[in-house]
């Protein structure tokens, strides 16, 4: 019987990368065939490098029940498929805090706080002895740049700097932070995208104490840009606060070149946040210098205020 890999909701680049790089190191060690899958479309950022290095689009899967699957980058039940707990979760490799799926069956699990799930996923090849090909290596390499900001992001460690290095030479790419920039850029790029494209490009909700919270971020080489559209973005999350029951709705505005994030906030309690940072809301925003990680900065501050 298949297995199924595959990442979080609304996929980043560690998601889909990390359903092809771990599907190709299961398919060296185990008889069972592992089929690299996602929950939904890419984003320009994921099309970008897997355009550049040759990769190969994971297949949509938006039902799981009754399937064997080993699950990357999350282990929060609302990340996953409505009926995630009708399958059988074999495997976890994940760099966030465990979260609240559980099994019935022994499984194996390779969790790490470090800055991503592809690095995880790479010290298992390393584990197992397992040769990286070029094409997977970096794109191991741009899923690592992304999310550790091009090692800005204080989730970002020693073994991921030290992992993108080694996977950069496995690639042959010599200026691998010249790339990571280039593909920052293909991220920034807001024209075409309507304001609720913008607040949900990288958007998960959290379950607080059974409030529901959603928190969003757009990382970007410059957020200035945003500015004229700010309005539109505040009117757009009204809309999803009523659709979706949610307490409280953040957008992250993360400026990767000034190193901290504009906050926006709609929230039945503007307070909690306010208590959460330890700040004062202006219109609804403040700045928060130094901060670009939503796992470390953001969820664990917000979470204890319900
Ligand atoms: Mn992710
Ligand atoms: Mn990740």
């Amino acid at each position: 019987m298949s297995v199924y890999v595959f990442g979080h909701k609304n996929p980043d680049s560690d998601s889909i990368v990390g359903a092809i790089s771990l599907s190709y190191l299961k398919n060296q060690l185990e008889n069972e065939e592992y089929i690299p899958a996602r929950q939904g479309e890419i984003s320009a950022e994921t099309r970008f490098i897997l355009d550049k290095f040759g990769g190969i689009l994971p297949q949509l899967k938006t039902s799981v029940a009754n399937e064997r699957v080993f699950i990357v980058d999350s282990t929060d039940r609302p990340h996953f498929q409505d009926d995630i707990d009708e399958a059988t979760i074999i495997g976890i490799a994940d760099h966030h805090k465990l979260g609240d799926l559980t099994t019935n069956t022994p499984l194996e699990a390779w969790i790490r706080p470090i800055g991503c799930s592809n690095t995880v996923i790479y010290e298992m090849y390393r584990c197992y002895g397992i040769d990286i090909p070029k094409n997977i290596a970096g794109m191991m390499m741009m899923a690592i740049l992304s999310d550790t900001v091009i090692f800005k992001s204080p989730t970002c460690t020693k073994v991921d700097t030290k992992a993108v290095k080694e996977l950069a030479k496995i690639a042959q790419i010599d200026d691998f932070k010249k790339l990571g920039m280039e593909m920052f850029v293909v991220k920034s790029a807001v024209n075409d995208s309507s304001a609720r494209e913008l607040n949900t490009r990288d958007y998960k909700e959290f379950n607080m104490n059974g409030h529901k919270v959603g928190i969003g971020q757009l990382e970007m080489i410059d957020i200035s840009v945003l500015a004229p559209r700010e309005e539109e973005l505040f009117e757009d999350m009204k809309k999803m606060k009523q659709e979706n029951g949610l307490h409280t709705v953040l957008i992250l505005l993360t400026d990767i070149m000034k190193e901290g994030s504009k906050l926006l906030v709609v929230s039945d309690d503007e307070s909690k946040i306010e208590s959460a940072f330890n700040i004062k809301l202006n219109n609804h925003t403040v700045w928060l210098d130094k901060v670009l990680s939503r796992k470390k900065q953001v969820v664990p501050f917000v979470q204890p205020q319900f």
